[in-house]
């Protein structure tokens, strides 16, 4: 089962040296951006305690089986319904569940995204936190540790999660999927550390609107430029402007890192857009360039005519 998680090799060892001393804390916080396995490696953690197994978790025993099913009675799991809030019921829930002794001799409680607690769920959650019922384990999981209470923060053992390398995201997208490496290479790229993330890429798209970016860039060519902009902009999908602009704003930026020369090149069609950009453009330019497409990713979603405003980026951008 550890061998399952991607990357966080520091954390897990901080866990199973936890685990073969005994010392396991009541309350732990998992903090670390979204998507890049902090619930996996809490429901491992939780798993290695409760299986009885010499080399655990085994992953094959009755106790690990159903934990990996979530089924286990002693392993309780909150989480917000959508987009929602954590609310003060989730919390009373918990109570009820934690009242009777565990039977496998531990039990765990996981909280994801701690930070989507309401002011009276905290409350509450703080009340129990306070004072753990014996041999109950609490891991509240987040993305934004600053939004929990001081109160429930100062009561937890810390592990903050580091996101993910370039490598460790490519190598599993490759294991994972059937894609080239180069492809994986810009999905880890842009995934920026998040495995969930890279996952929820569509990849096949991503490849296609690469080669279009590059296309264009090449050819320098205004008709070719006004025909991308018209059919980007007339694209269904609302992911996919603001996914643009996060993709152009991607290799400006590699541009100037490649300028300043603080990037290897890896080769491929996402260096070769970034290569052209570097070569037309100076350092100040392209810092400008960067900036003008940040202010417009904040604008893309609420502009009218997309059209006009996707010609007017590309001609700043690639003319
Ligand atoms: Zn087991």
């Amino acid at each position: 089962m550890w061998g399952e998680i991607v990357g966080h090799k520091r954390e897990i060892s901080i866990l199973t040296k936890v685990l073969e001393k005994g010392e396991l804390a009541s309350t732990y916080l998992f903090s670390g951006i979204d998507g890049i396995g902090k619930r996996k490696v809490a429901v491992t953690f939780a798993a290695a305690s409760i299986c009885s197994k010499d080399n655990r978790p085994c992953g094959t025993c009755p106790d690990c089986s159903k934990i990996i099913k979530g089924v286990h009675p002693d392993l309780v799991e909150v989480e917000a319904e959508g987009e929602g809030e954590i609310k003060i019921d989730d919390v009373r829930e918990i109570q009820s569940r934690i009242k009777y002794a565990p039977i496998s001799g531990k039990r765990f409680v996981i909280i994801n995204d701690a930070h989507r607690m309401t002011t009276s769920a905290a409350n509450a959650a703080l009340k129990i936190l306070e004072e753990p019922p014996i041999k109950n384990h609490f891991i509240l999981i987040t993305s934004m540790p600053s939004n929990i209470l001081p109160t429930i923060l100062s009561r937890c053992q810390k592990i903050s999660f580091s996101p993910l390398t370039e490598q460790e995201i490519s190598g599993y997208i490759v294991s994972k999927f059937d894609i080239p490496e180069d492809v994986a290479r810009h999905v880890a790229m842009l995934a920026e550390g998040s495995i969930g993330r890279a996952i929820n890429l569509n990849h096949e798209s991503l490849k296609t609107l690469i080669n279009e970016i590059l296309d264009v860039t090449r050819s320098n060519d205004t008709t070719r430029l006004l025909v991308a902009a018209e059919r980007w902009s007339k694209d269904g999908d609302h992911e996919r402007l603001p996914f643009l602009i996060y993709l152009l704003h991607r290799f400006i930026h590699n541009a100037l890192l490649f300028k300043l020369g603080l990037k290897d090149r890896w080769g491929g069609t996402f260096d070769e857009v970034s290569a052209i950009l570097e070569a037309r453009n100076d350092k100040d330019s392209l810092i400008r360039k960067a900036k003008v497409l940040n202010d417009m990713h904040w604008q893309i979603t609420k502009t009218y005519n997309k059209q006009l405003m996707l010609e007017e980026l590309l001609f700043t951008l690639l003319g």
